[in-house]
């Protein structure tokens, strides 16, 4: 499925604010990058209506837009909920956009936007269902059936990293205090900064999620058996979506995603799990990688409708 018309993909990370343009074909047209203002409301307003503006300017085209924000639109008030950029919380985000740049905008979950992403033309491709994955400071997910985002009337279609982290062994209860107000929670589990508070709770060592990953495999013991723990916790967690959601292809995002044993590992480590006699699950790296966001910002406009429509 491809647009008929150029597209413009935003994605408002918390550090930057990426755009690119693409056209018809979806070839890329435009791509800029601009710093993300820190706790300003009017000035994030500003930054995505500019971002727009010369990215329409550069490829001389009228695109439609569509935005990936790291928390998701209430579709019960329509303002911004569960953004880790705090100052866009309770905000009416999209409509203030709207207003700026006089057309509609679409508005999705990051994480949904990376699912959408490789779903239409990535790792998932072909593939009628896809469960994507982002496992980095934090650990979302996007469920996309046929092309279409799957969100429901509170906007939180995919977001396993709140759920408990199923069939714990005894010295995995409580868990570690999530900033949620759970305790146990997968994102204290299995996200980049949660796989090394658990090496440094067991071995009482201070390594970063990016050194723990580059040792992958270099032959350290207690490297090797933080990584065992870290595959086991997020084989567990995806068997209890894959009961529920039956994917055809899982798609793993984010900074974690690099660490290519879990391709290897992790079809064997969820199998016991799955609650049938065909066990076989494809665990996928993404084609799209850091671009995932703005492109599946982009294809916000070639889904029928937008996620929450019918629930508004
Ligand atoms: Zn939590």
């Amino acid at each position: 499925m491809m647009g008929a018309h150029a597209r413009i993909g935003i994605d408002l990370g918390g550090t930057k604010i990426s755009g690119i343009a693409l056209g018809p074909d979806s070839k890329v047209l435009a791509q800029a990058r601009v710093d993300a203002p820190k706790g300003n409301y009017s000035e994030t307003i500003d930054s995505v209506c500019g971002l727009v503006m010369s990215l329409e300017e550069r490829a001389s085209v009228e695109a439609s837009v569509g935005i990936g924000i790291p928390g998701s639109v209430s579709p019960a008030t329509g303002n911004i909920q569960n953004a880790n950029s705090t100052w866009l919380n309770t905000q009416p985000f999209k409509q203030d956009l709207e207003t700026s740049l006089k057309r509609q905008v679409r508005l999705a979950n990051d994480a949904n936007c990376f699912a959408l992403s490789e779903a239409m033309d990535g790792a998932g491709q072909g593939a009628a269902s896809v469960f994507g994955v982002i496992l980095g400071t934090g650990c979302g997910g996007g469920l996309v059936v046929n092309g279409r985002i799957i969100d429901g009337p509170r906007g939180i279609g995919g977001e396993w990293g709140h759920n408990p982290l199923p069939w714990p062994e005894a010295n995995e209860t409580p868990g570690p205090q999530c900033w949620c107000g759970k305790k146990g929670c997968m994102e204290t589990w299995v996200s980049g900064p949660a796989m090394a508070a658990d090496h440094k709770r067991v071995f009482s060592e201070t390594l970063s999620a990016h050194d723990i990953a580059r040792n992958a495999g270099e032959g350290c013991a207690k490297v090797n058996k933080t990584l065992e723990s870290h595959a086991s916790r997020l084989a567990r967690g995806l068997a209890c979506v894959i009961n529920i959601f039956d994917p055809e292809r899982v798609v793993l995002g984010g900074g974690l995603s690099n660490m290519s044993h879990l391709y290897e590992q992790l079809p064997g480590l969820i199998a016991p799990y799955i609650f049938s006699d065909n066990t076989a699950i494809d665990i996928l790296s993404p084609v799209h990688g850091a671009e995932s966001g703005v492109r599946g910002a982009a294809w916000l406009w070639d889904i029928a409708e937008s996620e929450n429509s019918e629930w508004k």
